[in-house]
């Protein structure tokens, strides 16, 4: 089963001597409960490839089709409501709330719902990511990786028919970006996660189950 359909799907940018083509017809469905890596070089529209799909940009042209959804058909407001429960996001910086506890912003997409969390999933999910004995804690006393992985937690607390991840290893050395990397895998796995991941890392994709190539807008 297709979580994602997109068909036709182009993304331009400002007009006249400043057009830029940043996706420039894309056709590309992506797989229930499997890892896609995207990968490309800088400039070559993965950000916008998973902005799109996240409803975060509108496409300029073409058919975007989230968990059978028609992303065009949603007004600003179910978009909305689309991003907070369909999609859990994952980004280089984990933007985690510094007034917050581990445990409050693990659970802060659903309190923007007003939707109690499934604390047995919680109590799993936080026992899994090693969170566990940290839950009263604020971000500040956490490491990178820590951090890491409360963020990881918050994009999977409402069981997001997928998660999208800009570069998750990015601002993280070597070895806890693998350490991340391994572990976001067997999240992802453990938990039937759908994900789809930008990557500037050859060794990050080559744990994906698939490796879509972008360059200049289009898929290789
Ligand atoms: P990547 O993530 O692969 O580095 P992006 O998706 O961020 O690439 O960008 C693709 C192209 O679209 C780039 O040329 C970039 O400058 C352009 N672009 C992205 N976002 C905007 C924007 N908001 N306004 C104008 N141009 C943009
Ligand atoms: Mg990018």
């Amino acid at each position: 089963m297709d979580i994602v359909t997109i068909c036709g799907l182009k993304k331009y940018f400002g007009a006249g001597s400043r057009l830029v083509k940043a996706l420039d017809g894309i056709e590309l469905s992506i797989e229930k409960g499997r890892l896609t890596a995207v990968i490309g070089p800088s400039g070559s529209g993965k950000t916008t490839l998973l902005g799109i799909i996240g409803g975060l940009y509108e496409p300029t042209e073409g058919s975007v089709i989230v968990g059978g959804v028609h992303l065009s058909t949603l007004s600003e407001e179910q978009l909305t409501v689309f991003r907070r429960r369909k999609v859990g996001f994952l980004f280089q910086e984990c933007r985690l709330i510094p007034e917050l506890t581990v445990e409050e912003n693990i659970l802060f997409p659903l309190a923007l719902d007003d939707s109690f969390p499934d604390r047995a999933f919680f109590a799993g999910l936080t026992d899994f990511l090693e969170l566990s004995d940290r839950l009263d804690w604020y971000p500040r006393m956490l490491s990178g990786g820590q951090q890491k992985r409360v963020a990881i937690a918050r994009a999977l607390i409402t069981k997001p028919a997928l998660i999208l991840a800009d570069e998750p290893t990015g601002s993280l050395d070597l070895k806890n970006g693998r350490n991340i990397a391994g572990l976001l895998r067997r999240t992802t796995d453990v938990f039937h996660q759908t994900l789809v991941m930008v990557t500037h890392s050859r060794e990050l994709a080559q744990m994906a189950d698939r490796v879509v190539r972008l360059r200049d807008g289009r898929l290789i």
